[in-house]
C-alpha cells in the first residue's frame, strides 16, 4: 500500500555529486577542487583554531569573515551574508527568493543543482536554452513572467563566460526579481558582477572559497548584495540553523580571503595549465568549448565519451561523465590539475585514443 511519505520520497529527486572515492588513489580532475593547498595563511589560522576555544560556539554573524569579505569587494558587511558552502547560500536564496508562484528561469545546460533545488521547494524551472555554440543569449531573459532569474557566470559545465554588458541587459530587463548570478569560477578569467552591487538591488552575486581559494574542504560561500536581499537570507539562516560555519572554517575562510596574493598566484598557475592542456587536447583531435574557468568542456569526434570515461578511470584518472544526456553526454567536463596531473592526463588518453 502506498503511504503518504513513501509517496514523498519516491519524489524526492537528488542531487548525485561527482564520484568522491575513498579506496583508491585517483588523479582526481572530475569536481573542481583546485590542485594546489589552501593559503598558508589560512592552515595557520586554522591550525591555531584547534584547541581549548572549540568548546565555545562560533561567532553567529561571521564578523571577521564577513569584514574581510566586504574590504575586498569595496562593499560593506551589511552586503555580505555568509554560509556553508555556496550550495547553502544558493538553496537558501531558491527559498526566500525564488518560491511560491512563478517559475525561476535558468540555462538548459548549466549546474544540475538548481533543478534539484527547485524541485525541493516546489518550483517550476523555465529552461532558457544555450545556442549551438554553448552560449546564454542574454535577449532570450526579456519579457520574462518569472521569479527570478539564475545566471552562471562562467557556466557550468562548458565553461564560458558573459561580459558584464549582458549581465546588465538582464538585471535591466529584469528589474522587480532577484538575478542571481552563480560566480563559484569566476576567479578564473570572467569579470565580476561584484562592482555592479551598488547599482542594482535585484543583484545577488554568489561565490565560493571550493575552487580558487582551494578550500571544498570546509564548505564555505558568500553573496554579495544589497543590505534588504543578505537581510532576508540572514533571517532564513537563523530560522534553520544560526551557527552554518564552524569556528575552525570561519578562521581559515578570513584569512584566505585575505591572502589575495595567494588566491591571484594559484589562479595564475591553473590558467597556465589550462591554456598548455587545451593545445594538447586540441593536438589528440577534441574539440574544447573555450574556457573562463578551472576545467575544460571536451568531446572527441570519434570516442565516445562514456567509453574515454571508464578507460580513464581505469588508468586511475577520474573525468566528469553526465551519462547520456542531450548534448552533452557526447562531452567529458576535465578538471584542469597540475601540470604532472595533466601530462598524466594526455598520456593516458594517446594510449585509449590508440586502442
Ligand atoms: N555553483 C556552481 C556552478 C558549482 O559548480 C558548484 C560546485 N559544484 C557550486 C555552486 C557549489 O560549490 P560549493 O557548495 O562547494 O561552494
Amino acid at each position: 500500500m502506498s503511504r503518504f511519505w513513501t509517496d514523498k520520497i519516491a519524489s524526492l529527486d537528488p542531487y548525485v555529486p561527482g564520484e568522491q572515492p575513498q579506496d583508491k588513489k585517483y588523479i582526481k580532475l572530475n569536481t573542481n577542487e583546485s590542485p594546489y593547498a589552501p593559503s598558508p595563511k589560512a592552515l595557520t589560522a586554522m591550525a591555531a583554531e584547534v584547541g581549548e576555544r572549540l568548546r565555545l560556539y562560533p561567532d553567529p554573524n561571521g564578523t571577521a569573515l564577513k569584514n574581510a569579505l566586504a574590504k575586498s569587494y569595496s562593499l560593506n558587511a551589511d552586503q555580505v551574508f555568509v554560509g556553508n558552502g555556496s550550495d547553502e547560500v544558493l538553496a537558501l536564496a531558491f527559498m526566500g527568493y525564488f518560491a511560491g508562484g512563478k517559475p525561476l528561469a535558468f540555462a538548459d545546460i548549466t549546474y544540475s543543482f538548481y533543478k534539484v533545488y527547485a524541485g525541493l521547494y516546489g518550483i517550476d524551472p523555465q529552461l532558457i536554452p544555450l545556442d549551438e555554440s554553448f552560449d546564454i543569449v542574454p535577449t532570450d531573459y526579456q519579457d520574462l513572467d518569472v521569479s527570478g532569474v539564475v545566471v552562471t557566470n562562467p557556466n557550468a559545465p562548458t565553461g564560458k563566460a558573459l561580459p558584464l554588458t549582458d549581465i546588465e541587459y538582464i538585471l535591466n530587463a529584469n528589474p522587480n526579481v532577484v538575478v542571481l548570478v552563480d560566480e563559484a569560477y569566476v576567479d578564473f578569467g570572467a569579470q565580476s558582477t561584484a562592482s555592479l552591487v551598488n547599482q542594482y538591488p535585484n543583484l545577488l552575486v554568489v561565490q565560493t572559497l571550493s575552487k580558487s581559494r582551494a578550500l571544498a574542504g570546509i564548505r564555505v560561500g558568500y553573496a554579495l548584495g544589497h543590505p534588504d536581499l543578505i537581510e532576508g537570507l540572514e533571517r532564513l539562516k537563523n530560522s534553520f540553523n544560526s551557527y552554518p560555519i564552524d569556528r575552525i572554517a570561519l578562521a581559515g575562510a578570513a584569512a584566505a580571503v585575505e591572502d589575495e596574493t595567494y588566491l591571484k598566484e594559484i589562479c595564475e598557475k591553473t590558467i597556465a595549465t589550462r591554456e598548455k592542456s587545451i593545445i594538447e587536447l586540441e593536438a589528440l583531435g577534441f574539440n574544447i568549448v573555450p574556457s573562463s574557468t578551472n576545467f575544460v568542456f571536451a568531446m572527441h569526434p570519434e570516442k565516445d565519451a562514456e567509453t574515454l570515461y571508464v578507460a580513464l578511470k581505469d588508468n586511475g584518472i577520474l573525468v566528469r561523465y553526465f551519462g547520456k544526456k542531450p548534448r552533452i553526454g557526447n562531452h567529458l567536463r576535465i578538471t584542469i590539475g597540475t601540470d604532472e596531473e595533466m601530462a598524466a592526463l594526455t598520456t593516458a588518453l594517446k594510449s585509449v585514443l590508440k586502442g
